[in-house]
């Protein structure tokens, strides 16, 4: 079978890390990246041999990046026709108008959590439903945060059953690369109680009632959640029965905050610095073993996700749910995972 022709419409901190995720796997190759305009993400695309294409079909647009000294192949249509899916790594709330070129075309799509569920009316997270998303025409990855809720609470219904949760976001205020956002010295509580972040898990789980807090801290690098869970009267858990349960589930890591040496998020990142995926990046949730608490029906715990690349790996499964190219969501986790592993070397 030939490989898939992947477009990424929005060349960003999210497209750019599925693209080179992509360009990772057997199955599938990068037809086109996009950008709006000439900037240095182009020498990027340039040098990453990825075929660069205009966000618009506007003859000016597209003749602006010969201006600029880049070398364009024209616009986004030329690059949809090229292609068997599109991933839409355009800023959140661009989704309506996207949709419509997309559906024009007639070409599958998947979106980011920037957007919300009813664009599509289809979620996606490759543990909770893969199955679901099977053949769709268009789904949305997730948000980071709703992702890293799903990774470490979906083992834990199935196992037991219902759950019902509270959790506190601690988020981080901007990403690395973006100088336009705060706050710088404050500490910002999200003012819509509940938040919507929590919630968004039941866009793709079951048998989860969730509600969140969230805050925002002058950080640029992950967020940090507080969690806790309301287990079954009848669980048979202990905390030691929950930390084997994450240590089978994939994309998960948990490490002592104390022996292991990483009690903070600054100690995690240059753990995953460490891992060599480009850009420093996590796609793993981390979990801190100390952290983890069973008291009664009660499970407390954090985690921090890398806000930037948890999502990166699903949107390479979703490709393959929505393309019906793998069934069973974990063997496609473990063929996304080990092509990532494999490239680094
Ligand atoms: P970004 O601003 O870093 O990148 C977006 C890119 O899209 C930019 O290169 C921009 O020039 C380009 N763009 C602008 N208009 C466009 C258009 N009309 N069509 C196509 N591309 C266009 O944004 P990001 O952080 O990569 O976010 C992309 C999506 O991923 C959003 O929905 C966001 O909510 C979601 N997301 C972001 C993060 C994160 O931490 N950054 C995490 C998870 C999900």
């Amino acid at each position: 079978m030939p490989d898939v022709r992947v477009a990424i419409n929005g060349f960003g901190t999210i497209g750019k890390r599925v693209a080179r995720a992509v360009q990772a796997q057997p199955d599938m190759v990068v037809s086109g990246v996009t950008k709006t305009g000439p900037s240095h993400g182009c020498s990027l695309a340039e040098r990453l041999g990825l075929p660069l294409y205009c966000t618009s079909d506007d003859k000016s647009d597209i003749a602006s990046f010969e201006a600029g000294g880049y070398r364009v192949n024209g616009g986004l249509s030329d690059l949809l026709s090229k292609s068997d899916i599109v991933v839409d790594c355009a800023p959140g709330k661009l989704g309506a108008s996207n949709h419509e070129k997309y559906q024009q075309a007639g070409i599958k799509h998947i979106f980011q959590g920037g957007e919300k569920h009813n664009l599509t009316g289809m979620s996606y997270t490759s543990c909770s439903n893969h199955s679901e998303n099977l053949g769709a025409s268009g789904t949305r990855v997730v948000s980071c945060n709703t992702t890293g809720l799903a990774r470490t609470l979906v083992p834990l219904r199935e196992l037991v059953g219902e759950l019902k949760v509270e959790c506190t976001m601690i988020r981080r205020a901007a990403d690395p690369g973006d100088s336009g956002r705060g706050p710088v010295n404050a500490i910002k509580p999200v003012l819509k109680v509940p938040s919507h972040h929590g919630p968004d898990l039941m866009t793709v789980a079951d048998g989860i009632q969730i509600t969140s807090l969230a805050v925002a801290v002058p950080t640029t690098i992950m967020h940090v959640h507080s969690i806790s869970v309301t287990l079954p009267e009848e669980h048979g858990l202990d905390t030691n029965t929950v930390l084997e349960l994450w240590g089978n589930t994939p994309r998960v890591i948990a490490m002592s905050g104390k022996e292991d040496k990483i009690p903070s998020t600054a100690e995690v990142m240059e753990m995953a610095r460490d891992i060599g995926r480009p850009w420093g990046d996590l796609h793993e949730i981390f979990v801190w073993t100390d952290g983890v608490s069973v008291d009664g029906n009660t499970l407390r715990y954090f985690q921090a996700i890398h806000q930037e690349s948890d999502v990166v790996p699903e949107n390479i499964d979703a490709i393959r749910a929505l393309l019906s190219l793998e069934t069973d969501w974990r063997a496609s986790v473990r063929l996304t995972d080990q092509s990532i592993k494999d490239s680094l070397v």
